[in-house]
């Protein structure tokens, strides 16, 4: 006697199957992905506030001076106050600075560590490119940058001009780090080499953190960071340069 065999789903019902996952598929994953960048986004924050307290307790055991946002040896101080080769700053970071052959800091290498955010995905930097710097092992790994108005030479228990924590006047307004593309001259660093706000990152959903002198950390637009030019105090604005008050 012969079974008849039925079978489980015509072609129109898998095919109709198919279709409801993936439309579902495409309503979940866009929101799982928004979670996942908010994630990273809370760690990104957590790293500039454990930066920020890093940088409270430079200025404590420093007089109240801050580290370099320099990272030229010379006239503006040695390339040992930048503040990614500080290891007064980084140290307490579980970070160490790394020495070359000639006795020369090359910052704290490559490894992600709280000095990358979770959303860049390729946080390498290599000074090699530089003049004085020959091919050598001189990559990091880096997401965030120092503030130019922070200070020029940062060296510790030596005041010199605007590096003094108590110079700033708005420590809620004076930003001290953010997220950003060091200059390829100035890694580390959003110098005032022109106006140093396309030197920021807004990595997360059009948002760049930025770190103040009071510990505070804040998410921006590009909108709501303003434009600056070049040494011009009064155009710098707050967020740049919040000395006076
Ligand atoms: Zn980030």
């Amino acid at each position: 006697m012969k079974h008849k065999i039925e079978k489980a789903f015509t072609v129109i019902e898998l095919l109709t199957v198919i279709g409801i996952i993936a439309l579902l598929m495409g309503i979940v994953l866009p929101s799982l992905s928004a979670a996942r960048e908010q994630t990273r986004s809370v760690l990104c924050r957590a790293n500039l506030k454990q930066l920020g307290l890093a940088l409270r307790m430079y200025g404590d055991d420093c007089n109240g001076n801050m580290p370099s946002a320099e990272p030229y040896p010379g006239s503006y101080g040695k390339s040992a106050q930048h503040w990614f080769n500080n290891a007064a700053l980084l140290n307490p970071l579980g970070l160490e600075v790394r020495i070359d052959e000639n006795g020369e800091p090359v910052g704290p290498g490559k490894q992600r560590s709280v000095l990358t955010c979770p959303t860049h995905k390729k946080p390498d930097w290599s000074r090699d490119s530089l003049p004085e710097d020959p091919a050598r092992e001189r990559a990091f790994a880096l997401s965030y940058m120092a503030n130019g108005t922070l200070g020029v030479s940062g060296k510790c228990n030596q005041p010199t001009e605007y590096r003094q924590e108590r110079e700033f006047k708005n420590p809620a307004r004076a930003m001290m780090f953010c997220e950003g593309n060091g200059t390829e001259s100035v890694p580390g660093t959003v110098l005032f080499d022109g106006c140093p706000k396309p030197n920021l990152l807004f990595r997360h959903r059009g948002r760049a953190h930025a770190l103040f002198l009071d510990q505070h950390v804040e998410l921006r637009t590009e909108e709501e960071v303003p434009f600056c030019s070049r040494f011009d105090e009064k155009r710098f604005g707050e967020f740049w340069y919040a000395k006076k008050p």
